[in-house]
Formats: structure tokens, sequence, C-alpha cells
């Protein structure tokens, strides 16, 4: 048997290392202190189709002139001078080597996303002569993140729900109330429409702060849900407006509730880290009239009723009849 020399496994060792080098999905670049290409793995090959052997000993720049010297020597001169690593993220700059991404036709991108590490390359008396440069692909971390936005966005848009108070949002409430109005209008019967609005909210903000303000929106909202029925629709209408429609209902049934919200609200102290708050609301209803045209007169109508009633002193139900 052949006993291994030392010489002959360094020899094998440093075979393996170039394999690796050749097959890792990472693209590995040496540079020395002129930016001149060292080491220029398959993977780089691979993807600027520029052989190891055109572009060893040659600056990098000439091989990539859209790479800011001046930021790039910025970048790298304390991986020279301190010894330290350096990371350049796809957030901050989505490439530094534009590669074409090799995805899919229909992928959603065109170019390589990239996170950089930059790290020195210690020689044996302890001075560092080169850096390391590796580039990591993450295209598809970055298109499935771009993916997940944009679904999120949609969801948000889709939505039904307000984030804040759980009761129906906006869209979704006036779409239920235009539906409520063109029910009304075949069948010819009864339905109501409340405005509430928090009186001197914005005092509530600049007295305890937003997230205050935000926990009074919430028991609001709380309240509302509590006191109307399971067919009526509330809504977060804006910032501390809400609405009603309330089906089956005439005006002074919906005075009856409107009362009731009012004075629950006026009662309820509520409790925001060691601060106790009260708030009152003022309320417009309108019941629904066959000479509307569109439902948007029926929640104007109750919008002014709600201002009538900031007007006499809030606090305050009126009607718009
Ligand atoms: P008024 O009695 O006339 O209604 O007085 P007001 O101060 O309540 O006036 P207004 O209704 O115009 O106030 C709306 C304020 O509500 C302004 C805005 O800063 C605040 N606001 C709107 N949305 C939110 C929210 O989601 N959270 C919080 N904390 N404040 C909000
Ligand atoms: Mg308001
Ligand atoms: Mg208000």
């Amino acid at each position: 048997m052949v006993r291994e020399t030392s010489e002959q496994a360094e020899l094998e060792a440093m075979h393996w290392q170039l394999n690796l080098l050749g097959s890792i999905e990472v693209g590995i670049v040496v540079l020395d202190t002129d930016y001149r290409v060292k080491t220029w793995n398959e993977f780089m090959h691979n993807h600027s189709g520029i052989l190891p052997s055109k572009i060893r000993n040659q600056p990098l720049f000439d091989f990539f002139p859209e790479i800011d010297k001046q930021w790039f020597q910025r970048k790298t001169r304390p991986v020279f001078e301190l010894n330290s690593p350096a990371f350049l993220i796809w957030e901050q700059r989505p490439y530094l080597f534009k590669f074409a991404s090799h995805r899919p036709v229909t992928s959603a991108s065109e170019v390589m996303y990239q996170n950089i590490t930059l790290f020195p390359l210690m020689a044996p008396d302890g001075k560092v002569k080169h850096l390391c440069i590796m580039v990591y692909d993450v295209t598809d971390e970055v298109i499935s993140k771009q993916q997940l936005n944009l679904a999120n966005d949609k969801l948000q848009q889709i939505s039904r729900v307000d984030g804040l108070t759980g009761l129906y949002n906006r869209r979704f409430w006036e779409e239920s109330c235009q539906l409520e109005f063109k029910r009304y209008q075949r069948s010819q019967g009864q339905a109501s429409l409340l405005m509430l609005d928090i009186d001197h909210f914005k005092s509530v903000n600049d007295n305890y702060g937003h997230p205050a303000g935000d926990e009074v929106i919430k028991t609001l909202a709380a309240i509302i849900k509590d006191s109307v029925r399971e067919t009526d629709i509330p809504g977060r209408y804006g910032g501390e407006e809400f609405a009603i429609v309330l089906p089956d209902t005439d005006a002074n049934s919906a005075r009856q509730v409107a009362e009731r919200i009012r004075k629950i609200t006026e009662a309820t102290v509520i409790r925001h880290e060691g601060l106790e708050l009260n708030v009152t609301v003022s309320l417009g209803i309108a019941q629904l009239r066959p000479d509307y045209q569109e439902h948007m007169a029926w929640i104007s109508k109750a919008d002014q009723a709600l201002y009538q009633a900031k007007e006499s002193g809030r606090n305050k139900v009126n009607s718009s009849d």
C-alpha cells in the first residue's frame, strides 16, 4: 500500500475545492487591490458568458461598466483596510452584476436580484491583498415577496371589513346601502339610515394621542354592534364616522336605536393605558323616502341631519323629518 504523502493530500484537497467552486450555485469572484479578477467561478461564467480565462487578471470595471467605480471602491475600502466584511442587499441595490434572471418568460423579473457579501482574504503575512465577492441569486425570494405584497393589496381591496373595528369598510357598506335602497324601491317598505360622528374627536387625539383615539373608535364600534339587530348593517364610514342601515325601520324606531347608542356612549368609561376617557356622539337619521332617486341622496339626508345635531350642541340625535 502506498502511503499518502502530505503533498498528495493537499493536491487532492485543492482539486475538491476547485470542483466545489465550480458547482456551487453562488457566484465567487476574487479581486486584488487593483480590482483585477483573480477567480471567476462557473456560476459567474454561466451568467455573464465571460470565460474565466478571459477575465482573469483584467480589471473588473472593464467588463462591467455599469458598476459605479467610485461607489464600489468606497464600499470595499473597509474590507481591504479594516479587514471587515461588507454586505449589499437587494432592497438597497437590486444587483451588482447585471445578469438575466433565467426564469420562465412568465416570470415577474427580467433581472437577477442579488445579495452580495464582500469579505477580506488574509494572506499568510496577515495583510489583506484580496477580497472575495459572493453573489447570491435571490430572485425567487424577491418575486415571491413581491407577489405576496400584491396579493395582500388585492385582499385588502376586496376585503369587506375595516381592520380597526371589524365593521364593514366604507366601500362595502356603501354597496350594501345601495342594495337596500334598490330593494326598498321595489318593495316600497320602510328603512332608515343612521349617521354617527364622535364629538370633538380631534381633542381626544390631541390630548391623549392617536392610540387612545383608536381605542375610542373601537369602543364605539363595539357599542354600535351591541345596539343593533342582526339584520342591520353597520359600517365605518370614515375615520370616526359610522353609518348604519336599518331595514324595516321607520324614523321613530331609528330614533330609539340612536338614543340608545348616544346614552350608552355617554355613560361608557373608556380605559386606555391608565387613562379614563369619556366621549359623546351626535347622530343623524334619515328615513328612506320614495322620491330619492339614488342611495346617495339618502346618505346625504342623514349627513345633513347629523350636521344639524352637531349645530344644535352635540351629544344629540336629530332626524331629517
Ligand atoms: P366634531 O364634534 O365637529 O365632529 O369635531 P371633531 O374634532 O370630531 O371633528 P372631526 O369629526 O372633523 O374630526 C375627525 C378627526 O378624526 C380628524 C382625524 O385626525 C381623526 N381621525 C380620523 N380617523 C382616525 C383614526 O383612525 N384614528 C384616530 N385616532 N383618529 C382618527
Ligand atoms: Mg368626523
Ligand atoms: Mg367628529
